[in-house]
C-alpha cells in the first residue's frame, strides 16, 4: 500500500474514533481479562451487564475458584458459551495462582500459556490493562483491514502482522478501537455502508462496491 494512502486511512479513522475506548468495563487487568473470555461470540454491552453482578464479589482468581465452576456457570450463562467459558476460566484462575502469583501476567507468551487466552484476548489484555501496543485482531478488525486494503493475510495471525507494519507502533492500541467502531457503525459484515464512507475514495473494497452501483 502506498504510504499516502496508508497515511490518509489512517488519519481519517482517528479523526472519527479517536476517543473510542475498550468497549468492555474493568477496573483490574485480572477483571480486563475475565471480560474478554467471556467475550467471546457475546457483545461488550452484554458482558458489562454479566460483570456488572459478577466483579463486586468475584474479581480475584481466589474468589472465582470459590465460586466453583457450577456456579461462574450459573453467573455467566447469558454470555453463550458459558460451560467452555467457566471451564477455561477456572483453569486460569489456577494457573494465575500456581505459575504468576495470582496475577495476569504482562507478557503474549505468558498470556498465551493460560487456558481459554488466545491472541485476541492476550494482545487485548496487553493493550488496554498494560498500556502495551499491540494490535487484537477480532472480527471487525480483520474484515474491515482487509476490505480498506491495510493487510491482505487470510489468517488473523497474518493481518495481526500486516497492520503492525502498516500503522505506527504507537497508534497500534487505539487503531485497534477505530477498526472495531468502523466496523461497527459503517463497514458492517453484510451490507457496509459505503456511500457514506469517509474512506469511499480510497478503501478498496468500498472503490469497487461504489463503482458497481
Ligand atoms: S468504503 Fe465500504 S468497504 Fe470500505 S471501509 Fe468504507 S464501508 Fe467498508
Amino acid at each position: 500500500m502506498i504510504k499516502r494512502i496508508r497515511d490518509e486511512i489512517i488519519a481519517t479513522l482517528e479523526s472519527l474514533y479517536g476517543q473510542e475506548k475498550c468497549g468492555l468495563d474493568f477496573g483490574t487487568p485480572f477483571e480486563l481479562l475475565i471480560a474478554t473470555i467471556l467475550s467471546a461470540q457475546c457483545t461488550d454491552v452484554r458482558v458489562n451487564i454479566v460483570t456488572k453482578e459478577l466483579f463486586p464479589d468475584y474479581n480475584t482468581p481466589e474468589a472465582i475458584l470459590m465460586l466453583g465452576e457450577k456456579g461462574l456457570v450459573q453467573k455467566i450463562k447469558t454470555c453463550g458459551l458459558a460451560n467452555t467459558k467457566a471451564k477455561n476460566i477456572i483453569l486460569t484462575c489456577d494457573r494465575l495462582l500456581s505459575e504468576y502469583g495470582g496475577v495476569v501476567p504482562k507478557t503474549l507468551g505468558d498470556l498465551l500459556t493460560l487456558p481459554g487466552v488466545g491472541r485476541k484476548t492476550a494482545n487485548v489484555v496487553l493493550s488496554n490493562a498494560f498500556d502495551i501496543p499491540a494490535i487484537a485482531v477480532d472480527t471487525h478488525v480483520f474484515r474491515v483491514s482487509k476490505r480498506i486494503g491495510l493487510a491482505k493475510g487470510n489468517n488473523v495471525l497474518e493481518v495481526e502482522k500486516e497492520l503492525m507494519k502498516n500503522i505506527p507502533e504507537n497508534k497500534w492500541s487505539q487503531a485497534h478501537h477505530w477498526l472495531i467502531w468502523h466496523g461497527r457503525k459503517c463497514c458492517t459484515a453484510r451490507n457496509p455502508k459505503c456511500v457514506n464512507c469517509a474512506l469511499g475514495s480510497i478503501c478498496i473494497e468500498g472503490k469497487k462496491r461504489l463503482k458497481a452501483t
